[in-house]
């Protein structure tokens, strides 16, 4: 009889033991749950959004001939950059939107887009449904110039129309001081910074063996042409070349990640701080 009660009593002392054990093992365990809308259940998105993750990733790309590299960089570059930024900011990813907006580049096998016109309502259907979901800072990270002004203005309409705070940013443009700290010189369309990014993302799917300079031309403010003469298009005149060195390809994405961190951050501390 003794010897049960001391084994009762011994049992109940080392109850509080284990329940904080486990309490410090849970707080010290790292996120369970998969960063991608894709991969999460309703029940998990309900315990998440809004209550512990606010900031939720939208890609938005196209699908275009891009030189040596292939025809989805635009979507595969900010999907990289939409994984490292949800990794360092505690967002989610929200499925891409790959199908943009083109216009020079149609006669290049595999390339082929939606209009202004389709993307724009898709554009703000897809963002008021990210509002109502709970997210309450909405970053777009758009891969393809001629996405930008669509992509504007649905923002504009859900940001009128919701609580919704929304960035809509081209990598590309955002980190253009990137491509002259490392490489000296500007970039272009499906050029040496883009070719970059792509190289630092996905090396396998850039063919250097299939380069040739005279496969880029300088774009114009005088001229259009359609189709462009070519898939690669350089931003000034003499720069914008490939180069195929992958560990400073590397070294300029790991800045390009820094960059864009640095100006989500940024915009979404002085969301906070104006009370908006
Ligand atoms: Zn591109």
């Amino acid at each position: 009889m003794l010897q049960a009660v001391a084994r009762r009593e011994a049992v109940m002392r080392s109850v509080p033991l284990a329940l904080a054990f486990l309490l410090v093992a849970a707080a010290n365990a790292p996120a369970q749950h998969s960063r991608h809308l894709n991969e999460l259940n309703w029940m998990e998105v309900e315990e998440l959004v809004p209550m512990r993750i606010q900031t939720v990733l939208l890609v938005v790309g196209t699908v275009e001939a891009h030189g040596v590299g292939p025809n989805g960089a635009d979507n595969l570059v900010p999907e990289a950059l939409a994984a490292y930024l949800a990794d360092e900011l505690d967002g989610l990813i929200a499925p891409t939107i790959p199908y943009g907006v083109n216009t020079s580049l149609d006669e290049y096998a595999g390339t082929f887009g939606i209009s202004a016109d389709v993307l724009k309502p898709l554009a703000k259907q897809v963002l008021t449904g990210l509002t109502k979901t709970g997210f309450r800072n909405i970053i777009v990270l758009n891969g393809h110039g001629p996405n930008f002004d669509p992509l504007n203005e649905a923002a504009i309409e859900v940001f009128r129309e919701t609580e919704a705070r929304i960035l809509v940013i081209n990598w590309w443009s955002a980190t253009e001081h990137v491509t002259e700290e490392v490489y000296g010189q500007q970039g272009g369309h499906a050029g040496l910074n883009e070719n970059a990014a792509m190289m630092a993302v996905a090396p396998d799917a850039v063919h250097p063996e299939l380069y040739r300079p005279e496969q880029a031309t300088p774009f114009s403010d005088a001229w259009r042409a359609y189709p462009f003469p070519t898939p690669i298009g350089l931003y000034e005149p003499g720069e914008g070349y490939l180069d195929f060195d992958r560990a400073k390809a590397e070294r300029y994405f790991r800045r390009v990640k820094e960059e864009m961190l640095a100006i989500v951050r940024d915009v979404i501390t002085k969301w906070d701080a104006g009370g908006h």
